[in-house]
């Protein structure tokens, strides 16, 4: 009775809801073919040190060129490994690749650490906790050299597991980001309790600072906050001159963004440091 109901349930669905249900389980086909076959690739994306004045570590971007679709944007599938279930597998790939290519740079001399994206889901859950776990023990894990980027929405779900699971990351040497902060629905209550290390401002309100009174008092004041807080503060999105000096005068710690470095391959991003390097000697 219950199935036919279920059943039934499907059957209201209509014939656009179906060719959409299509499309997506047959695109998390190909996203499961690309896991296994090498179909997808990581860019990482400079943030620039404004003390140093040199880059100190870069993110990671997933990135996957579909046989037909092309260029896919992580925002077209990484929901869709969300919502089904994929997303432990993709994000170990990434941490992986990550990890092995940060270790080919300090090979070349480039002390730099190494940004992921860790899912809301994957934040608390047992099965990533175990996937660290191996990755720490493995060859390529430095002590400080592997950043967590995770969002507001990630720890106020279960803030008492999340604090829990961030300090047990940060107990194996691996450093805490909040990505997109403001975005959220975040109180000073839990910035408070976190474990973190950094903040990470959304571009939304650095991307106009410049120019726009409103974000430049919210950028100058998360910055001093954050600072109170004893932590380091990015801006992400900084895609011109002007804001680029702004946050610099707003004392913020480092800058991401196009206006600095769009994201690139492992092999350009060496590229692009052996250059800077040359430069500066
Ligand atoms: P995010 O972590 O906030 O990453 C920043 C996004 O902004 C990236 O988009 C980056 O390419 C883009 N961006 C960087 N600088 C600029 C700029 O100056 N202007 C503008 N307009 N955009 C800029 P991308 O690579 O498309 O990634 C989108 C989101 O997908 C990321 O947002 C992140 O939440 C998610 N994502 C990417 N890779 C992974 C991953 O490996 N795992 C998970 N769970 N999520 C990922
Ligand atoms: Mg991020
Ligand atoms: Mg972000
Ligand atoms: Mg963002």
């Amino acid at each position: 009775e219950r199935a036919r109901e279920t059943h039934r349930g499907w059957r209201v669905h209509d014939e656009a809801d179906r060719a959409q249900l299509g499309r997506e389980l047959s695109l998390l086909g190909e996203l499961d073919e690309a896991v296994a076959t090498g179909g997808l690739h990581v860019h990482y994306q400079p943030k620039l040190d404004l003390g140093a004045r040199r880059i100190r570590s870069a993110e990671a971007l997933i990135r996957w060129r579909h046989p037909e679709l092309g260029a896919l944007s992580p925002d077209a599938f990484v929901p869709l490994a969300e919502r089904h279930d994929r997303i432990l597998p993709l994000t170990r790939f990434v941490l992986d690749t990550a990890l092995r290519d940060s270790a080919e740079w300090r090979r070349r001399g480039h002390d730099m650490s190494v940004a992921v994206n860790v899912s809301p889901l994957l934040v608390v859950s047992p099965d990533f906790f175990e996937a660290v776990a191996q990755i720490v023990a493995g060859p390529h894990f430095v002590r400080g050299s592997l950043i967590f980027e995770v969002t507001e929405s990630a720890v106020l779900e279960d803030l008492e597991s999340a604090i829990q699971a961030l300090h047990a990351f940060r107990s194996m040497g691996i450093a805490i980001s909040m990505d997109d902060y403001g975005t959220g629905q975040s109180t000073l209550a839990y910035l408070q309790q976190l474990p973190l290390d950094e903040l990470k401002i959304d571009r939304r309100f650095v991307q106009h600072a410049d120019k726009d009174r409103n974000d430049a008092v919210l950028v100058q004041s998360t910055i001093d906050m954050a600072h109170k807080l004893g932590l380091k503060v990015v801006a992400e999105g900084v895609e011109d001159k002007g804001c680029f000096d702004f946050l610099k005068s707003a004392g913020c710690d480092a800058v991401q963004g196009y206006f600095t470095g769009k994201p690139m391959s492992s092999e350009m991003l060496i590229r692009e440091m052996t250059s800077s390097t040359r430069r500066a000697a």
